[in-house]
């Protein structure tokens, strides 16, 4: 078949409105669309009681430079299709092709290469690693790239000035507003210059003076530095910027608009810092925005936050995109999509049957490692509630149990005195009456000067596992 019928065949397939994208008519060069899907279909738990079908038979091509929304209601197929496009996800039936490439004949490390130089993601503000400055979030993905220092640091510098971060690389991420740190999150995304960017939620968090910001950042992207953006939204009020809406339902693109008034001409408008006098944390911001929420949803809302945290704690030796890979499995599991034997295996199994590759004692040991973190988290529901009910005894008691939870990857052996100091600050912690930075510092001070008398490295660790434990039990 040629091009051009396979592309009519393309359309009829998929209702897709005949006119030519306006990027096309107006670019006569880029003709060859850039991503190409094709008939994709996407079903999660195959032959199971529980089958879904997330994408019905999906169809369409977006053209090099072009700027891209796939707009619809929650659950209709979005995110899934950018997971596709991202290599992150593999299709039931049907291919996604990028620069005439099929993904899913990728080797693992074509994949690795595929992800790391040619896609930019950039999800929802909470992304980034906390432990690690801004300026070490935005060059990590160089470190996969092994350049040298200078160099990561030179192209991070770069973009923190683009973005008008400049004055805030040695900052940690939770010193930074939303908006502030979703725009760290774009320099990220762009620190190896791929040509697409796919935005998923980018500005769901955001408040709407950030949220604009950041879609006029993205718009910038692709007018002056002629980057394909592929982004996702269930917010109307966020299409302005597209050239094409594809509007979703059931796993179906049902129409596709042309947005024939969007303005290529931008009022330039430097990072807005006015939210920049709010540094309350991710949580603290979800928490006051939906005070309704029931702890159901906020605990899906934040599983994407809590799937970032295990990764982290899991592994800081994996590419970039097996990391990806590894925290929207995890966030599969978070939210009941997959059982403790289905992560395993997913993380067992090859490449081209949607895994992630690793030998099988790995893929164990992640998956019982994430497993006994949920237990751990369980128990420390049940002695929370002790400490603020129980008898003086029973909360001795519950503080010990969580203790020795928290000494058991720990080798060496506390004298009495540090036993009993470590077990009033985890006591303060638990109930709130410390904040981990605390905690942490009082772990660590000497025992004469009223610490607790630990190594460094020991207060980090038990704090680190503390706070992962607690972040887990919420909203369960
Ligand atoms: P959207 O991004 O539009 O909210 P998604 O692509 O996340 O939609 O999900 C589409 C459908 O597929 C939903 O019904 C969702 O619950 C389901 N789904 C998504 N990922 C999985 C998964 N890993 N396992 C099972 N069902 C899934």
């Amino acid at each position: 078949m040629d091009s051009l019928s396979f592309k009519n065949q393309i359309l009829k397939n998929s209702n897709l409105s005949n006119e030519k994208s306006l990027v096309v008519e107006r670019n006569n060069e880029s003709k060859e669309p850039l991503v190409l899907i094709r008939d994709l279909k996407v079903v999660y738990n195959l032959g199971k009681p529980n089958e879904n079908e997330a994408l019905r038979g999906v169809s369409l091509e977006i053209y090099p430079q072009e700027y891209v929304i796939f707009f619809g209601p929650s659950g209709c197929g979005k995110s899934t299709l950018v997971n596709i496009i991202a290599g992150l996800e593999i299709p039931t039936e049907g291919e996604a092709i990028i620069d005439k490439r099929s993904l899913h004949k990728f080797s693992s490390n074509e994949m690795a290469m595929f992800h790391r130089r040619e896609i930019g993601m950039v999800a929802q503000a909470y992304n980034l690693i906390p432990t690690l400055t801004v300026l070490g979030n935005v060059v990590l993905p160089k470190i996969f790239e092994r350049k040298s220092r200078r160099e990561r640091r030179r192209r991070g510098e770069e973009l923190l000035l683009k973005f008008g971060l400049e004055k805030l690389g040695k900052r940690l991420p939770s010193e930074l507003s939303g908006g502030q740190q979703q725009r760290v999150g774009i320099a990220r995304a762009l620190v190896n210059d791929p040509a697409i960017i796919l935005a998923d939620e980018a500005v769901g968090n955001l408040d709407s003076e950030s949220a604009q910001n950041v879609l006029e950042i993205l718009n910038r992207l692709n007018a002056d530095d002629k980057k394909t953006i592929i982004s996702v939204t269930h917010n109307p009020e966020h299409l302005f910027y597209a050239d094409r809406i594809f509007h979703m339902k059931d796993g179906r693109i049902v129409k596709v608009e042309i947005n024939k008034d969007k303005v290529r001409k931008l009022k330039p408008k430097e990072g807005s810092d006015a939210d920049a006098n709010r540094k309350k944390t991710a949580l603290e911001l979800l928490i006051e925005a939906y005070p309704n929420l029931s702890g159901m949803d906020l605990n899906t809302m934040i599983a994407p936050f809590k799937a970032k945290m295990l990764t982290e704690y899991l592994t800081n030796r994996f590419e970039e995109w097996e990391i990806a890979f590894l925290e929207k499995k995890i966030g599969d599991r978070l939210l009941g999509r997959l059982n403790e034997i289905g992560l395993m295996q997913i993380l067992d199994v090859s490449h081209d049957q949607g895994g992630l590759n690793l030998n099988i004692n790995l893929a164990r040991y992640f998956s019982r490692t994430v497993e006994g973190i949920f237990e751990e988290a369980m128990q420390l529901k049940e002695k929370r509630n002790i400490l603020e009910t129980g008898s003086e005894e029973e909360k001795a008691g519950a503080v010990k149990n969580i203790r020795t939870i928290l000494l058991n990857d720990f080798g060496g052996k506390l004298t009495d005195e540090k036993m009993i100091a470590l077990d009033k600050g985890i006591q303060l912690r638990l109930l709130n009456q410390i904040s981990r930075k605390e905690l942490q510092s009082f772990l660590d001070r000497p025992f004469n000067e009223g610490g607790a008398g630990l190594n460094s490295k020991t207060a980090k660790k038990i704090t680190q596992k503390l706070e992962l434990i607690l972040l887990m039990e919420f909203g369960t």
